[in-house]
């Protein structure tokens, strides 16, 4: 007997059939959420004030992006031609990957690192090359500009990374954007305002760079869905032209233009998670757990062969983590976010209790770890 797939007449294109899926873990979130990297408490309680007058008749209208593109690109120093604002920054990707990359053109990251990537790159070419980090995890600099090739179109490099909270500096982007000129260099900076070092204002001097930002993380408002690009308004140009005209909603363009207005909400909340990084970090010192130096808002931990369980014992206590172990080179890893003073201390307090339960000790998680360096050429 012939099973579903094979009867099935219609496919979709090889490469579709061939890409990987993401299903990230969204069930049964009503707990402490340490574990998506948002915000935890709320946005700008002016956004609050504005989703409050939202009228009926302006649910009726399609959305305008163009204004508040306006707006976004004066808040960055930027023309209005330099900003295109997507459905998140998970959008852009796509966008990017849509505009740029065709079969047999090949696509450059480094893993571990943001898995949206892989799956927007999958939809477009077999041509992945992925450059996994040595056991530090760090950006792995050397191994990456030898992977440049003549073939190489799209490059995406996250900075700070997830999940590890490893930075790029900025010289090092710049001369991986020199090294290329032939292919677009997407600077991923979504955790940007945890870190403050960035490369946009390199964007005037750097025509094939091309940054994206997002109002997910520090602004509070992953639920509306908005990021944006910014970069040279010729490349914007080609992506402009394969985005919906109302690819952002009208809901979330009224929300960010007034989000990115309390300039004061955003430094309020940065300050937070800055305090909250140190006294995480320092709170995992004191328990033995060793972790990656992070300049996001989340620690990555080396938990060793109790992840699962201690990820079920932190549920249990009304805090969600993620488990990061099926990243390239993560096994045993456990991914936390940092968010207000409240949040950290309750996340602290259930982790303590946690790794006791489980019968966490540090000789097991050091034991555990095991890495390769490695340039994946996926499509060979
Ligand atoms: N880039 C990175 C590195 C991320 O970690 C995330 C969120 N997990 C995104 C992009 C997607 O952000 P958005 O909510 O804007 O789609």
């Amino acid at each position: 007997m012939k099973t579903a797939t094979e009867e099935r007449t219609v496919r979709a294109r090889r490469l579709v059939e061939e890409m990987p899926e993401y299903h990230p873990p969204l069930a049964g979130r009503e707990a402490l959420r340490l574990d998506f990297n948002e915000n935890t408490l709320a946005p700008s309680p002016r956004v609050m004030q504005r989703l409050r007058q939202i009228t009926a008749e302006g649910l009726t209208k399609y959305p305008e992006r163009e204004p508040v593109e306006k707006i976004v690109a004066a808040h960055f120093g930027l023309a209005a031609d330099q900003v295109l604002l997507t459905n998140g920054v998970d959008e852009a990707i796509h966008l990017m990957c849509c505009t740029f990359l065709e079969e047999g053109d090949e696509a450059l990251i480094s893993t571990p690192s943001f898995f949206m990537y892989d799956v927007n790159v999958g939809l477009m070419t077999r041509g992945l090359v992925k450059v996994q980090a040595d056991e530090s995890l760090a950006f792995p600099y050397e191994r990456f500009m030898a992977a440049i090739t003549e073939k190489t179109k799209l490059i995406m490099i996250a900075s700070p990374n997830n999940p590890t909270g490893a930075t790029v500096s900025r010289e090092h982007l710049l001369a991986i954007a020199k090294a290329a000129p032939h292919a677009v260099l997407m600077v991923d900076e979504a955790y940007y305002h945890f870190h403050g070092e960035a490369v946009m204002g390199d964007l005037a001097t750097v025509p094939n760079m091309v940054v994206a930002r997002t109002f997910s993380k520090a602004y509070g408002l992953a639920n509306l869905r908005a990021g944006m690009l910014a970069g040279n308004a010729d490349l914007l140009k080609s992506v402009r032209k394969v985005t919906s005209p109302y690819n952002v909603n009208g809901v979330a363009l009224d929300s960010l233009a007034t989000a990115i207005d309390d300039e004061a909400y955003l430094a309020w909340y940065v300050e937070q998670v800055h305090a909250g990084r140190e006294r995480m970090m320092a709170g995992l010192e004191k328990l033995g757990v060793e972790y990656f130096p992070s300049a996001a808002n989340f620690v990555l931990m080396k938990i060793g062969p109790k992840h699962k369980e201690l990820v079920a014992a932190m549920r249990k206590h009304g805090v969600l983590l993620r488990d990061r172990s099926t990243d390239p080179g993560c096994e045993g890893y456990v991914r936390i976010t940092i968010g207000v003073e409240d949040h950290v201390t309750r996340g602290l307090a259930a982790l303590r209790e946690s790794l006791k339960e489980t019968g966490w000790t540090k000789a097991q998680a050091v034991a555990q770890i095991a890495h390769k360096d490695s340039t994946e050429r996926e499509f060979e």
